[in-house]
């Protein structure tokens, strides 16, 4: 079934029907839906980035923490933990509130780590060791 697409100023009817046989195309046709495409592309690219970052505003306006995964060499190796309104935070993945953050940061601190830049550690009273 084909999906329904609007975005401002295009409609379905203005993609290419048939993607697949594009390149059944002469040229000049390919490269006009091939441009029509990379234009609509880059629309969803910019809505969707609009819409992470509302996400992201949302979020920390709600205010509490947020967790981000820390990764090595592709593995995960322990969460970060910031104040939800911290800069550092790059791709946040939870959110949590001040009780369920001062227990991942007590109960297991070898995973859990506060952010060195936002101290949530300092803001939640857990006295350093
Ligand atoms: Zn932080």
């Amino acid at each position: 079934m084909r999906e329904i697409i609007s975005a401002p100023g295009w409609s379905a009817c203005s993609l290419p029907p048939n993607i697949e046989h594009m390149s059944d195309l002469p040229p000049a046709e390919r490269l006009a839906k091939l441009r029509t495409l990379e234009v609509w592309l880059g629309w969803q690219l910019r809505d969707t980035q609009r819409k992470i970052e509302q996400a992201e505003q949302q979020t920390r306006a709600a205010g509490g923490y947020i967790t981000e995964q820390e990764r090595r060499a592709g593995q995960a190796v322990g969460v970060t933990i910031h104040a939800a309104d911290c800069p550092k935070i790059s791709q946040p993945v939870a959110t949590l509130d001040a009780t369920k953050a001062q227990y991942a940061l007590i109960k297991d601190p070898g995973f859990h780590h506060p952010c060195q830049h936002c101290r949530p550690d300092k803001t939640l009273g857990i006295p350093k060791d």
